[in-house]
């Protein structure tokens, strides 16, 4: 078992049979994801992926996934047999060579396939890795229905309103990042006011370095070890600082930092710190946060 970076899913690669797929092709030729179900009752991708490694039956899918993970069974740089129906009529311009195929696991419940819960929204999470990596709009992941007019995944074209939403779930954009809003705020400093840019983020004050170093704060940065340093004479720290867009808490020490559009910030709590003062206060109606060393 493994792990995709970018996919929340455990992934499993098996490879299939040669002669289930076809040739190779450029990743830039991928228009389309292409949605299956197995019509098979309480399979899973694992079980598919081992099938289709030592089976030769012409026909197979990328990716199989069900309640807990995913297989890849055929490498996206191939064509897979999946979505090309003898007789039937294309309804688009999506064939095997510039698609990729992804099965879902299904169960059979009192004569009906289903697709659990739970392997729909597996579904999607492989679904949205792949629009991402191949940079398919969510309006060209279509059912092999779509493609064809195959019954497939029945449930989804018996059942339309579950197509409609994994559409909707594969719309949505990723987990939404706080906006931050940047104000200036007033800190009084041993009886001397600097003005600095802020952010307020988990009831917390965040102060900009930048501000710091106008206010006579030394801000260092070492090029070799991607550390930047903030410093009064009495005391260095250092902060490790990941992707500049990321506004996640960088932590080193007792120290958490954040970055937000290319500028740091640090909790005036350990700006207090790094000056030896723990005595800090909020004068309300000044709006002034007070420091003394
Ligand atoms: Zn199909």
């Amino acid at each position: 078992m493994a792990y995709l970076k970018g996919l929340d899913l455990p992934y499993n690669s098996m490879l299939s049979n040669a002669s289930n797929y076809g040739g190779t092709r450029a990743l830039s030729s991928i228009k389309y994801i292409v949605v299956h179900y197995t019509a098979n009752n309480g399979d899973t991708d694992t079980g598919n992926g081992s099938y289709f490694g030592r089976t030769a039956v012409g026909a197979g899918a990328h990716m199989f996934v069900d309640e807990d993970s995913c297989t890849q069974s055929v490498p996206f740089t191939r064509i897979a047999y999946h979505c090309e129906t003898r007789g039937m009529e294309f309804k688009c311009d999506c064939r095997n060579a510039n698609s990729i195929g992804v099965e879902m696991c299904s169960d059979k419940v009192n004569g009906q396939y289903v697709i659990t819960r739970q392997t729909m929204l597996n579904t999607v999470k492989v679904v949205k890795y792949l629009m991402q990596q191949y940079n398919i709009p969510a309006d060209r992941v279509i059912r092999h229905y779509d493609v064809c007019g195959k019954l497939c995944p029945e449930p989804w074209v018996r059942v339309p309103q579950e197509w409609q939403e994994f559409k909707r779930l594969i719309a949505e954009p990723e987990k939404k990042e706080d906006v931050e809003v940047v104000e200036t705020i007033k800190i009084t400093v041993n009886g001397k006011e600097i003005k600095a840019d802020a952010i307020i983020k988990d009831g917390r004050t965040f102060l900009n370095l930048r501000s710091l170093e106008n206010a006579g704060f030394k801000v260092g940065y070492d090029n070799v070890t991607k550390m930047r340093s903030l410093d009064n004479e009495k005391k260095c720290i250092s902060l490790i600082l990941q992707d500049k867009r990321s506004a996640d808490y960088i932590r080193e020490g007792n120290v958490n930092a954040v970055n937000i559009d290319g500028y740091n910030y640090m909790p005036v709590r350990d700006v207090c710190a790094i000056m030896g003062s723990t005595d800090i206060d909020y004068d309300k109606t000044r709006e002034e946060i007070i420091v003394k060393g």
